[in-house]
Formats: C-alpha cells, structure tokens, sequence
C-alpha cells in the first residue's frame, strides 16, 4: 500500500479494504501502526454497539478488548461534563445521525487519569444501502491539549502571580463595560501601585522582588471579593476590576483594607520587609464609559494617591487634572532645583520638655518653586527618591546642616534627615566624614534622622553601615517611630541613641479612651532602659504638651514651641548664647476643622441656590446666603460633579443654616469628604442629555413642570443670588 495512501487513512478515519495482494502486508501495517500506541481503530455495528477495538485503547481504559466489545461506543467517552467536553455532547447525535465525523475531541470516560482522545468516524452501508455501522480511528491528544492550555492560560495570566494579565483585565473589562452599558449597570476600577517596591528590588534582588509580588498577589486575593477580577498589569501595578459597585464608601473601605494588608510587614528569605500601596479608583460611568476613558481617570487618581504622600486611596475627580499637571512640573523641575538655588534648609527647634531649652534643630528641606511657590518635602523626597536625586540633595543638606551648626554658639545638636536610599549606599559613611571634615563640627553634634524603612535591606549591610556610622560618633535617631511597623525588636538591635515618637501618635492622646498614651509610656520605659532619648514630634497644643511632661518625654519638636525657621532666625535668637521658648499655642487640641469656603448649590423644587458651605462634617454642614428658611425644611445639596445629597435644615438663623445629611458623607481618601452615590450619567441620558461621563459643574436634575418655574420659595442674602434651575 502506498504510504500516501495510508496517511490519507488516518486522516480520513477508515481503513480501506485491503485490496489484492497488498492484503497481508497491509495488515501487517496496521497492526503495528496499532501497537506502536499512534493511534487506534474502531468499528461498531448498526447499534452503535463496538464491534473492533484497538488493544491500546482498552489498555488505557484499563481493560480487556473482549470486555468492550458489545459496549456502545460513547460510552468509552465522558459525554457531559463542563463546558470544554462540547465535542464529547455532540458524540452520541452524531452518531444517530449516521453522520462522518473528524477529529473531534472528547474525554476518555476514566475517573483516575485524564485522557484526551481524537476520534473519527466513517458510516457504512451495505450493497443495499442499509446502514452497518460505523469504522474509523483515534488518538491521543492529551499532551498536544495540555500544551494548548498552558499556552492559552499563558496568554491570559501572569506567570508570576498566577493573577490575570493585563491582556485579560483590559478584555474583561472591555466586555463588562460594553454589556453593563446596554443594561445601566457600574463598575468600579482600582489601580494599585507598590510603594517602595522599587527598593525592595533594588536591595534584595529581584528574587526577593518576584516573591513579594507573590505574597502581595496572595494577599490581593484574600481581602478581595471573589466577584471581583484581579489582575497584575506588570510591575508592581496592580488592577482590580469591582462589578456592580459605585458606592464610593464602600469603595473606600476596600481600598483602606487593600492599602492596610499590603502594608503589613512580609518575610522573604528570613527578612523583614516593609512596603506600602497606593490606590487610585475611578467608576463607570461617572468617571468613564468605556474601558480607555476608565483606566484613565483609574491612572490619574492613582497618580494624585502617590502623590499625596503614598500609603492613600483617591477617587477620581475633575479636580484631578490640574493636580496631576503640577505634580508633573514638579518631577520635571526638581532636576534643577538644587543647581538654580531653590533649595533651603529650616531649622525646627527640638526642645527640653521641663526646662523649654532649645537643645537641637532638625533641619528640614524647603523648595520654593517660582511658579508653585512652596512645594511640601513629603511631596518632593519621595520624587527625588524614585528618580535617583535623593543621594545629591542628601549631601547637600548633610554639608549644608553642619556648615550652619558650626557657626552657632554653644554646643547644640543638628538632625538631619537621612533617605533609606542614601543609607544603603556604602560610600554614606564617606559622605557623612566629609561634611564633618569640612565643616569641623564635632560628630557628636550631628544626628542622622533614620526611618525604620532601612531596615529593609539584608541584615549584614544594615549592620555594618550601622557600625561605620558609630564608628564616626555621630549620634543616630529613630524617626516617625509608630508609623510604620516600628517594633520593638529594632531598638535592641540598633544603635539608635533617640527615639522620635511620630505626630500620629500624638493625635488624639489628650482625648479621653485613647490608648496611645500607655503606648507612649512603654516606649519612654524602653528607651529609658536603652539609654535612649526621647522626642516627640508635631506638638501644637498645650494639653498635649502637658501630656508628654507627665509621660516623661524628654524632648518636643512642634508648633507648640516653634514652626521650622529660616537660619537667619535662628542665629538671631541664639544671638545670647542660648535660646529658651515660651510654650504657645492652643489650650486644647482640635481636631482640624476644614474651614471651606466654598459654593455648593441648595436645590429646592426647581429653584437652585448658591450658598456658601461654611463647615462640613460627615452629617451635615453649615452653609450661608439664604434668608427665611424655616427648620425643616429639605433641600437637596449639590457638591458638583453630580454629587448630591438629601438635606433638612436643623437650625436656621437669619442668613445661616445647619443642615443634617440624610445619608452621611464619606472619605475621599484626601483628607476630605464626598458623597456615596452621584448621579449616574444614565439618568442625565434619560433626560436627554447625550451618555458620558460626567461633565463639570451642576446637573439639571430638576426642571420646572412643562418649562414653568414656581416662585423662588427663599429669599438670598445679596451676596449669594438665586437662580433657577433650567429644564433638561
Ligand atoms: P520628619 O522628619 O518627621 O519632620 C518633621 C515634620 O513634621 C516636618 O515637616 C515638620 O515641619 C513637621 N512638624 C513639626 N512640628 C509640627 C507640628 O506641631 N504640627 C504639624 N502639623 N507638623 C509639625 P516637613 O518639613 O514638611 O517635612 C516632612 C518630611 O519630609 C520630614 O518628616 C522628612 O521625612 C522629610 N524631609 C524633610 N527634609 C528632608 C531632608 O532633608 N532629607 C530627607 N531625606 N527627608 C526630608
Ligand atoms: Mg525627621
Ligand atoms: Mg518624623
């Protein structure tokens, strides 16, 4: 037999008759073609009944050939099983249907190993005409499948992670978006980004990288919710897709609860590491139709979370846009800073809590921007940190401080502010040395301000620059201790020889309940014990100063005493030698109050007012402009960007309302407050306004009857004038 010919039998399915004197060899052939395990051949009668069966096939099904026969042929096959066996559930209509068949793919009916045979299958007749069965052949397919798979599984997940690719996510959501559109339904987006992930990378390898992208996966997966589509884009940046949710309290909570999982310490390779996560949200259709538009408003809200200072969530907002643009100047000009002499150092008194002596100054960075003016160091470290500027502003501010301290009387201490970046450079300590060389002042009168993030890096490192540095006998301080996962444990590992208790955890410690002064008082106990001094940063009120004194915190750096200052003032007020402060500032500290003074809108019937909100809390605000409103009455208040809330007046009193929520207002991850819900586009398109996203300024939610207006009910005081509200 010709081997064209017996290709074309596998592939066509049945064997030929074996034709004159071909016969026997023929046979030959296919008994081997059958042992060799490439394929099989079967036949069944009118019945669907095996009448022939390779060996190899109920060898695999773990039987005998003579077992089989009589058996229906789909029964070797799982006939329905999920949704991939589609060809197997055709199986036994085709054949009924006495149809010829190739190459379909079906399930061998075993419990214990999966089998995927391809099958093919030929009707024949007799002279007559009368149907006789069925002849045709299989193989295996199980390898070439499971490679498919992986391939398939491949292109839709991350190796790394196991978590959807960013090829799947942006199909996923492409497909949500486009079906939740017909049928008016929201999606939320998040977009997660690592903070420090870089550094991770940078000083524990990219292994360690990978196995914390791993945990964080994993992490990711525990607090969210199933129904909700995870995915890593590349990098450290994360996305989750959250059908079915536009409640932005609920939105806020989810993301606090991503952000406070992430930021829990991890082990890898038996080090400790630390990192945060930052998270921007954007939902559709409020902030976006389609996928693009969403991702956009998802990446710019992302943007404006790591920019306001890491470890925060933000929804998008309009607003965003401007923020993102100077945020972008800021990374572009902080290049030239340094070299166009924008940068300055203050200096924050550090005092002696019982006496009010100034014993040393923490030297704070300060950038005046000509065009942004002031520009926050929490804004610009962490930009100078990510682009590799941190090592140059660094030394600058280190022969900067010390220069300055030389020139001052007596023998006050000078903190500076040292990045983890700087202290895992080994040529730090060089760099420390030289300053001291240059300026001659003593080491001892230098203070390196570390952050607990340096303990990141692998052990041996940190505590060989730990011992370099002691080696010089400059003094070593703890900063923002309680801010992060500061424990304990580093206090006795390290050489510290200060401890700065962080503001946060001064917030709130003269209120009654809080628990943060028992805290206080252990890490006063321990450093005692160590032989440690103790600050405590960013008092402003005397009640908490009062506190610390009772505490036993031997030192306070806040507003309470001084705001950072220029070097001008501070060598003007050492001008004596030395330099004592009058506790000053508010006799109890207040939790900051927003005072805005902003327009939102009142809408009464179709009347819309403008007043001026003068307080806002979660329950209600203070607004100003109407006149002759009697309590009671209920307004629906509109923030902008289709954030409206139901309103009743509590108190009025001439031009002045209080005014209770009826739902209350939630974080907007910024330090401010938003409302749950807005009004949804769809609502806008159903009253004819054409379907986007939504636009800036107010919604003509309500509209007078047939065009015609009612009288305004409420007079306005002159500065705040009526008006009414258009029809949509
Ligand atoms: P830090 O090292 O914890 O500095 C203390 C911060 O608390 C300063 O903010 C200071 O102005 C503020 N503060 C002090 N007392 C009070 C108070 O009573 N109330 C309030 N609300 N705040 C108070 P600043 O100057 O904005 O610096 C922010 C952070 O930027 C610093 O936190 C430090 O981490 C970083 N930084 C500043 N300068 C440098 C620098 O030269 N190098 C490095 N690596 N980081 C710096
Ligand atoms: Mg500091
Ligand atoms: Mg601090």
């Amino acid at each position: 037999m010709a081997i064209g010919k017996f290709r074309g039998m596998l592939r066509g399915g049945t064997p030929p008759e074996p034709s004159g004197g071909d016969a026997s060899e023929a046979l030959a052939l296919l008994h081997d073609y059958e042992a060799s395990g490439l394929g099989w051949f079967w036949a069944s009668d009118a019945e669907g009944r095996i009448t022939y069966l390779s060996d190899t096939v109920a060898e695999r099904h773990g039987t005998t050939t003579a077992a089989l026969l009589g058996q229906p042929f789909h029964s070797l096959f799982v006939i329905q099983r999920s949704e991939e066996d589609s060809g197997a559930r055709t199986l036994p209509l085709i054949l009924s249907a006495r149809k010829t068949f190739s190459e379909l793919a079906v399930r061998a009916a075993l419990d214990e190993t999966e089998i995927w045979w391809s099958i093919s299958g030929r009707p024949q007749f007799d002279a007559g005409g009368t149907f006789t069965g069925y002849r045709g052949n299989g193989s295996d397919v199980t390898e070439a499948l499971r490679s498919q798979k992986d391939a398939s599984r491949m292109a839709m997940y991350d190796s790394l992670t196991g978590l959807a690719n960013r090829h799947r996510m942006s199909k996923r959501l492409e497909v949500t978006l486009t079906a939740y559109k017909a049928a008016k339904r929201s999606c939320a987006v998040m977009m997660i980004d690592l903070d420090r992930f870089k550094q991770v990378n940078d000083t524990l390898g990219h292994p360690a990288g990978d196995e914390l992208l791993k945990q964080v996966a994993q992490r990711l997966e525990r607090v969210i919710e199933k129904t909700c589509e995870i995915g890593r884009l590349g990098g450290d940046e994360f996305q989750v897709m959250l059908p079915d949710i536009d409640d932005r309290g609920r939105l806020g909570e989810i993301a606090a609860k991503i952000i406070a999982i992430v930021s829990q310490p991890y082990s890898i390779d038996g080090s400790r590491c630390v990192i945060g996560a930052s998270v921007g949200i954007a939902i559709a259709p409020y902030d976006g139709i389609d996928s693009d538009e969403l991702i956009r408003s998802a990446d710019l809200a992302l943007y404006a979370a790591k920019g306001g200072g890491r470890g925060q969530f933000r929804f998008y907002s309009r607003d965003l846009h401007s923020e993102a643009e100077r945020r972008r100047r800021i990374e572009e000009d902080l290049r030239d800073a340094l070299a166009q002499d924008q940068i300055r150092l203050a200096y924050q008194p550090i005092v002696e809590s019982t006496s009010n002596k100034v014993i040393g100054l923490e030297a704070v960075m300060r950038w005046l921007h000509p065009e942004l003016g002031n520009v926050s160091p929490a804004i610009f470290i962490p930009i100078a940190e990510e682009t590799n500027l941190i090592g140059s502003l660094g030394e600058w501010a280190l022969r900067q401080a010390t220069a300055d301290a030389v020139q001052l009387p007596g023998s006050l201490r000078i903190a500076v502010n040292v990045s983890p970046a700087q202290f895992s450079n080994a040529a730090f300590p060089s760099t420390v040395a030289q300053a001291l060389a240059n300026s001659g002042l003593p080491p001892e009168r230098l203070e390196l301000e570390l952050t607990e993030s340096i303990f990141l890096a692998d052990d041996d490192a940190t505590d060989r620059m730990f011992a370099a540095l002691k080696a010089l006998r400059v003094r070593l301080a703890l900063d923002d201790f309680g801010t992060g996962y500061s424990s304990l444990a580093y206090l006795q590992r390290a050489p510290f020889d200060k401890i700065k208790i962080d503001q946060g955890f001064i917030r709130g410690v003269t209120e009654p309940g809080s628990r943060n002064n028992a805290i206080i008082r252990a890490i006063v106990a321990l450093a005692e014990g160590l032989g440690m001094d103790t600050t405590a940063e960013g008092i402003e009120a005397l009640d908490e100063l009062e506190m610390m004194r009772q505490l036993k915190v031997g030192q306070i750096q806040g507003f309470v005493y001084a705001q950072p200052v220029g070097f001008d003032e501070v060598t003007e007020a050492m001008a004596s030698g030395s330099w004592v402060i009058e506790p000053n500032g508010p006799s109890k500290y207040r939790s900051e109050r927003k005072t805005l003074l902003r327009k939102v809108g009142l809408i009464h019937e179709d009347h819309r007012y403008d007043v001026m909100l003068r307080n806002l809390s979660r329950s209600g605000a203070l607004v100003e402009g109407l006149v002759d409103v009697p309590a009671g009455t209920e307004f629906v208040m509109d923030f902008g960007e289709g954030q409206l809330t139901v309103a009743r007046v509590r108190r009025s009193s001439g031009s002045v309302q209080g005014l209770q929520f009826e739902t209350p207002l939630v974080d907007d991850g910024a330090g401010g407050l938003c409302t749950r819900h807005r009004i949804s586009p769809y609502m806008l398109a159903a009253a004819g306004m054409p379907l986007a996203a939504l636009p800036a300024g107010e919604y003509p939610l309500v509209g007078g009857q047939n065009g015609n207006f009612s009288l305004p009910k409420f007079g306005t005081a002159p500065e705040a004038p009526k008006r009414s509200i258009r029809a949509a």
